[in-house]
């Protein structure tokens, strides 16, 4: 092939642009992402090579090389990986291929740091190089082909890019960046280790750099032949937990994380018995934009016998702990198993209830913590993943007990962090039940007209106002024995914490407004299923309920939200007999528009929206007049 010139795709321009433009901030970050370019390419030969040995060669020990050449202005890493045939080159080094990257351009910040972060995240890491260098230059022979095929692939990252054919006999990449003016100081034998050591030295291959030796007669230190590995070479989770320092633990974390945070917490075991294990999994400090996302892939990456398998093994994790990063190494599982025989496995069911209970216990840890800082740490997790974690309580059977107590909430009593056992502890004498409500914000449910006796007798109430309340709450009848009541479902009773007296006034007042009822019955037949008398109001002078059994009204707007259709039931109009607006009703003139605006009101407070707002107006309106 003789030499072409192709032009970059435009979302490659476009990263092209953000990274020499916005990263120079961090810009060592480079030697991290072409290392780990290297160090998946000694992967990914590793892997190949196990059905086929020839592959590598007459050089089976895997490693990468970092030179440096102050007088060229050049900065090498070498790996004898899998390397890129020609077409490789084109496609992998021009193109962006991942789908993810729409959502990484939509997700910038323009906030350097984060965006930092994110390039990793979406794997766009080989042209961090361009952030120091204003040409790169990839020599490669992809393991396999003849020496005669190899490729050179040049660029200074504007618009385009060359590639032509090269006769190259060593089997892997070499990436040489020709440094801006200005980035002189990356051209040291000792800035570039110390980069390796902080970013770089859990890669389990040996990366090794020319040795320095000072020439007294220079006075300059001069590059010797000899060449030593720099890293530790040594999987992190591989070494014994008593040998590893909570910093190491914490930049293993922003290595496969890609997060600039320290985690929140991390756990680290070997398992032995039926299944052999090790896993190090951690717990993020802070949510990824894309949390929500039930598709996006977990963050766990499975090796089997210290060699790396695959990222994202979603079959490692249920998806309600997603957010879950770390390494598992698999004793049992052969090297060569796949995705599918992944979802199978005896093996990886086990290592799967392992970790989700490892997790658990992590969490439990924080919550339950005798120091207030711990258990700060876990109102800040509940904060960011709490929505998540609920996913669970309907996910995972097995667990949910442990995860109904992991649960916080807001309630009347306190704004955030009650769990159940906190409403437990402070349930009325005679209580028996849970209360609870459901609205679209936690103002809209503080406002609720169904909770004004509650209110009144003192009695907690639960606030759920997160959208996957309802769904968990169709999976979770009870705590520890007390039934889960809504405030907005059925009649109140309120058993034992009404006294006779005020039952039998209720009663009475029933008695009294039965004519009433009726006429309201009859008017609001088609918007109502009943009318009653109801003492669970206190200011309002009505609500909506529904009967038990029903979808809420909130659930049946959840649903129109999401464009799917919510059964049809009528909601039941519940009236305060001693409201002032109610007993003006029976020597009202314009009775129907009263009744009518009634019910318009009571259905606005609950968050709901009218039919018919213009003849709402109209009928206020009226009244004001009249
Ligand atoms: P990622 O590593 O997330 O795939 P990069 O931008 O870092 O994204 O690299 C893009 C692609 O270029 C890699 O997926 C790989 O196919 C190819 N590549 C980069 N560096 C090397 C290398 N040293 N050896 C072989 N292939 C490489
Ligand atoms: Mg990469």
């Amino acid at each position: 092939m003789t030499k072409q010139t192709l032009s970059f795709q435009a979302e490659v321009k476009q990263i092209l642009h953000l990274v020499t433009h916005s990263l120079y901030s961090n810009k060592e970050i480079f030697l991290r992402e072409l290392i780990s370019n290297a160090s998946d390419a000694c992967d990914k030969l590793r892997f190949e090579a196990l059905h086929h040995a020839e592959l590598l060669e007459d050089a089976p020990n895997l490693e990468v090389r970092v030179a440096f050449d102050a007088e060229a202005k050049t900065i090498t890493i070498t790996d004898n990986g899998i390397g890129l045939s020609s077409e490789e080159a084109v496609a992998n080094l021009g193109t962006i291929a991942k789908s993810g990257t729409r959502e990484f351009m939509s997700a910038l910040a323009g906030d350097q740091k984060k965006d930092a972060q994110l390039i990793g995240q979406f794997g766009v890491g080989f042209y961090s190089g361009f952030i120091v260098a204003d040409r790169i230059t990839v020599e490669s022979r992809r393991a396999g082909l003849p020496a005669e095929q190899g490729v050179r692939w040049s660029s200074e990252g504007a618009g385009d890019f060359e590639v032509e054919t090269l006769t190259r006999a060593a089997r892997g990449t070499s990436v040489t960046l020709h440094l801006r003016d200005g980035e002189e100081e990356f051209l040291s034998g000792w800035k570039l280790k110390s980069i390796i050591g902080k970013y770089s030295d859990h890669i389990s291959l040996p990366i090794l750099m020319r040795k320095e030796e000072w020439d007294a007669e220079a006075s300059k230190q001069v590059l010797k032949d000899e060449w030593a590995p720099v890293n530790k070479a040594a999987a992190l989770w591989a070494r014994s937990k008593s040998e590893i320092t909570p910093e190491q633990y914490t930049e293993f974390y922003k290595q496969i994380s890609y997060d600039t945070e320290a985690p929140l917490a991390y756990t680290h075991n070997r398992v032995e018995g039926r299944s052999e294990y090790t896993q190090l999994l951690y717990v993020p400090a802070k949510a990824p934009f894309d949390l929500w996302n039930r598709d996006k892939r977990g963050g766990v990456k499975l090796y089997v016998k210290r060699v790396f398998i695959m990222d994202d093994a979603e079959a490692l994790m249920p998806v309600y702990l997603r957010f879950v990063k770390g390494v598992i190494d698999s004793a049992d599982l052969p090297l060569n198993v796949s995705r599918e025989l992944l979802q199978e496995s005896r093996d990886v069911k086990a290592i799967r209830e392992g970790s989700t209970k490892r997790v658990l216990g992590m969490l439990e840890a924080l919550a339950d913590s005798d120091d207030v800082a711990e258990r700060a740490k876990y109102a800040a997790f509940w904060k960011d993943f709490g929505v998540v974690l609920k996913e669970g309580v309907g996910e995972d059977h097995a667990n949910q007990e442990r995860l109904t107590k992991l649960l916080r909430f807001a309630s009347t009593h306190a704004d955030e962090g009650v769990s159940f056992a906190d409403y437990l502890s402070r349930m009325k004498e005679g209580q028996e039940a849970i209360y609870y409500i459901t609205a679209d914000s936690l103002a809209a449910a503080k406002s609720s007209p169904q909770l004004e006796i509650f209110r009144k007798k003192g009695i907690e109430v639960l606030l759920l106002v997160d959208r996957v309340d309802e769904w968990m709450l169709s999976h979770l009848y009870e705590f520890d024995g007390k039934p889960l009541q809504s405030v907005a479902k059925g009649s109140v009773d309120l058993g034992k914490l009404q006294d006779e007296a005020e039952k039998k006034q209720a009663e009475e007042a029933a008695t009294a407004f039965k004519p009433m009822l009726d006429r309201l019955k009859a008017t609001l037949k088609d918007r109502a299923k009943d009318v009653r008398v109801t003492t669970r109001l206190v200011d309002s002078p009505a609500c909506l309920v529904v009967e038990e059994g029903d979808m809420s009204g909130h659930l049946a707007r959840l649903l129109k939200q999401a464009g799917q259709s919510a059964p049809k039931s009528l909601p039941t109009l519940e009236v305060n007999a001693e409201h002032a607006l109610v007993k003006k009703l029976e020597a009202s003139a314009n009775f129907d528009d009263l009744a009518n605006i009634l019910f318009d009101q009571a259905l606005l407070a609950e968050g709901g929206q009218l039919e018919d707002p213009a003849a709402y107006v109209r009928r206020v309106n009226a009244l004001l007049l009249a």
